[in-house]
């Protein structure tokens, strides 16, 4: 099975996101990227600590992805490893989605 999980080269740097929108197991709302950090282990074994938040109930979750030693470079060279992501949080969703989070983000001052 193919990983739910994929790398995304942005304008910005680079970051994990998944494959499709996460919704909210509380109220349902898309859920968005709210920041990403890499961890070797001492054993070698190499993971993306990834955190969602939804933007309506404020519900939080964090998931834990095996990563390769490769993506592991990739993403701690990233500007956006261990940012709180802003504009790029918004790539998870298709254009339509995006215009209204956006448009609700920016009147909560969210950026
Ligand atoms: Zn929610």
């Amino acid at each position: 099975m193919e990983r739910f999980w994929i790398i995304r080269d942005t304008e910005h740097g680079k970051v994990i996101v998944p494959k499709k929108p996460i919704l909210c197991p509380i109220c349902g709302e898309v859920m968005l990227l709210h920041d990403f950090a890499c961890y070797k282990h001492t054993s070698g074994f190499k993971h993306a600590d990834i955190h969602v938040k939804c933007p309506y109930c404020s519900f939080w979750a964090t998931f834990g992805v095996p990563i390769s030693e490769e993506e592991f470079e990739e993403l701690t060279k990233s500007p956006l490893h261990k940012q709180i992501l802003k504009w790029e949080l918004t790539n998870l969703v298709d254009e339509e989605v995006r215009g209204d989070l956006e448009a609700r983000l920016k009147k909560w001052g969210y950026w």
